[in-house]
């Protein structure tokens, strides 16, 4: 297991945050990942556009719940600003195509992608929950990256429901299955995301079937977190640390720990 020590500040966070004009409505972030270095961040989904609604998701409730991609920004239109921002800025390890939301409901993730690549060799990552993995346009487009992450919280039917609460068109057979063949057919870098709320989703019972699926898919990393979730009118309080390093222990030797842990999408 690596606990990463790094503690990043505010600065680091949002060193450069950029909106594009208004009718235009694409952000891009520069950040400090203890895990993938120097990464711009560039938003590719309105907030919050996603066919889950999980209990512990940081970006608030699910404001428009679908599994159809749409064009929702003139991406296109943008390809000049993407390349002068990445021109500007040299020493990047990392580009990340992320949320709030689900980024493979963004029609036009392939067009990005192909523009980031006119633009740079710097390898793209997908920060996705993996909740439409099953399409193949969505599947197409993510193989197209160097790295994927996907969500995977539970290897439970009932608690998936519980905690993730999916569009009822995605039902955990279906999310699952698209993730295992995106895997199988994916030949860059691939990180799970599980997000541990106590009580929920930390019982033998489930902590058993969760290593069994993470490990039947072979991440090449597994980023675990815990946060503080209100939820049916209870709190359940995040996990301390020397908790979630015995629980995380569990889920094999991939497993990656931050103590950033109020980054739970
Ligand atoms: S954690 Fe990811 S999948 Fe869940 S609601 Fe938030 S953005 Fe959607």
């Amino acid at each position: 297991m690596i606990i990463l020590k790094h503690r990043m500040n505010y600065n680091e966070q949002t060193g450069i945050h950029n909106h594009l004009p208004y009718n235009i409505p694409y952000s891009f972030t520069l950040k400090l990942s203890p895990f993938f270095g120097k990464v711009l961040s560039i938003t590719s989904v309105p907030s919050k556009a996603c066919p889950g609604n999980c209990i512990h998701c940081n970006f608030g409730k699910t404001s428009y719940q679908t599994v159809d991609r749409q064009s929702f920004y003139a991406l296109r239109h943008n390809s000049t600003l993407i390349k002068d921002f990445i021109d500007q800025h040299n020493d990047l390890d990392y580009i990340e195509i992320s949320g709030p939301g689900e980024v493979g409901l963004n029609a036009e993730l392939n067009l990005l992608i192909d523009d980031i690549r006119k633009a740079t060799n710097v390898p793209v990552h997908i920060d996705s929950c993996g909740y439409l993995c099953w399409r193949i346009s969505v599947h197409n487009d993510f193989c197209k990256a160097d790295a994927v992450s996907v969500r995977i919280d539970t290897a439970d039917r009932e608690t998936y429901h519980k905690v993730n609460a999916v569009h009822q068109q995605i039902p955990f057979e279906r999310y699952i299955t698209g993730i295992r063949q995106f895997r199988s057919n994916f030949k860059g870098d691939f990180y799970v995301k599980t997000c541990l709320v106590d009580g929920v989703n930390t019982d033998d019972a489930s902590m058993y079937k969760l290593n069994a699926l993470l490990k039947s898919l072979s991440p090449d990393s597994i980023f675990v977190s815990s946060s503080q979730v209100h939820f049916d009118n209870k709190v359940y309080p995040v996990l301390d640390h020397d908790r979630l390093v015995a629980l995380s222990t569990r889920l094999g030797p991939h497993v990656v720990l931050s103590d950033i842990i109020h980054q739970c999408a």
